[in-house]
């Protein structure tokens, strides 16, 4: 419907009205009839998640949305590897014997991974491809605000370790894809042997799905285990942005996806939030590798092997992440002192602009993200190999112009 107004010119259809006709006056006929046999509620939920995002659409198209563009709409198919339908309120109930009862589908037996905080408000179940259903309750829940802790930590994030903590601890990285691999290749080979369109196809198709599933649920199980005591132990968080997008498309990719970065920063925003702590994001320009924790010394690019270096200022010995991991640390807390506004709130993550790529650091110069790749000797982070002083706002190699957004 909305695609033909669009077609004719005409304005947006109302949502009562597409309601209406692709609900109420569609069960009435042969075709349609189908509709009757789930409830109205999915429906209705359905139509909702579709005026969601039209508006991400629209609001994309105005620049009202930031970040990346979104396009129409699109239809589902039955094939479509999430199948899912949400219920709300008058659409569900749980039973004193612990099952879920479901509008026109009866009464459905859950195992239960916790209990309910609070009364849910709607609750969507899900079919996987791996042909795991499961029901995801939506609850309101109040901060559970932690007391206040002085410490403070600066991560730095990578592939050989998972991550190093300015504190000194190390978290090593699972790889748990790449640990599953050899599994994961001999459920694909006995799928590529089934015949198309077959049984047998399918049920292998759905162990291939199964063997993901279990990879993709052991990683997020241990990045809640990982994040969770982080936020606990802590008061502030301090990243480094890192170009998740742009570097899951290189040579690491296999191995950046592993390490799920965006999870692990997103569950640490959430955490925070919840529980009273803060996140900062250090600009991804900022040369956490190339500074001496010690005196301040911009050092220069250090290609990925160096594991170790000696600052030529103040002839200190660095470990090169945990020299990182500091300076992460020492620069979220200078952002967060100047953030416009003064400190920010605790679970608020400081606003990012757009900035240029580090050159010649860290995971850039694998994948050639952030330009041209350093060079042997690692090219000069800055023009003519001169050492600028880095901007005291955005900590970039802005050298303090005026250009600098973080400049007021
Ligand atoms: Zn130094």
């Amino acid at each position: 419907m909305r695609k033909e107004a669009r077609k004719g010119g005409l304005p947006h259809p109302r949502a009562t009205d597409v309601q209406k006709q692709v609900i109420t006056a569609a069960k009435k006929t042969a075709e349609r009839a189908w509709l009757a046999s789930v409830g109205v509620d999915p429906l209705i939920q359905s139509l909702r998640d579709l005026d969601t995002a039209y508006r991400n659409f629209f609001d994309s198209v105005s620049g009202k949305r930031q970040g990346r563009k979104v396009g129409l709409p699109r239809f589902k198919s039955k094939r479509d590897t999430r199948q899912s339908l949400r219920f709300t309120r008058n659409g569900f109930r749980i039973r004193g014997n612990g099952k879920l009862n479901l509008a026109k589908i009866g009464d459905v037996r859950v195992k239960w991974s916790r209990a309910l905080p609070a009364e849910p408000t709607s609750v969507t179940v899900v079919l996987e491809s791996s042909g795991r259903y499961y029901a995801s309750f939506v609850v309101d829940v109040e901060p559970e605000i932690l007391p206040r802790l002085d410490a403070e930590v600066g991560i730095d994030l990578g592939l050989t370790t998972y991550a190093v903590l300015s504190d000194g601890s190390v978290i090593d990285n699972p790889r748990f894809l790449r640990k599953a691999e050899k599994k994961l290749k001999a459920v694909q080979r006995e799928l590529s042997r089934k015949a198309k369109g077959s049984k047998n196809r399918a049920k292998a198709s759905r162990k291939v799905a199964k063997a993901h599933a279990k990879v993709a649920d052991t990683r997020m199980d241990w990045l809640h285990k990982k994040t969770t005591s982080i936020i606990r132990e802590t008061q502030a968080v301090y990243l480094e942005d890192l170009n998740v997008r742009g570097l899951s498309r290189g040579r690491l990719a296999k191995s950046v996806h592993d390490a799920g970065w965006s999870t692990f920063r997103r569950l640490l925003e959430e955490k925070a939030a919840r529980y009273g702590r803060t996140v900062g994001i250090v600009n991804r320009a900022f040369p956490s590798s190339q500074l001496c924790s010690e005196c301040g010394h911009r050092d220069g690019p250090k290609p990925l092997a160096i594991r170790e270096w000696a600052c030529t200022a103040c002839g200190v010995v660095h470990d090169r992440d945990l020299n990182a991991a500091r300076n992460i640390l020492a620069a979220g807390q200078a952002d967060r002192l100047n953030a416009p506004g003064g400190p920010v709130r605790p679970g608020v993550a400081i606003p990012l602009q757009a900035q240029p790529d580090e050159r010649g650091t860290r995971l850039s110069d694998l994948t050639g993200t952030g330009g041209r790749t350093a060079g042997a000797g690692g090219a000069p982070a800055l023009q003519g190999g001169v050492d600028v002083n880095l901007c005291p706002p955005c900590h970039g190699p802005c050298g303090g112009s005026r250009r600098c957004p973080w400049r007021r």
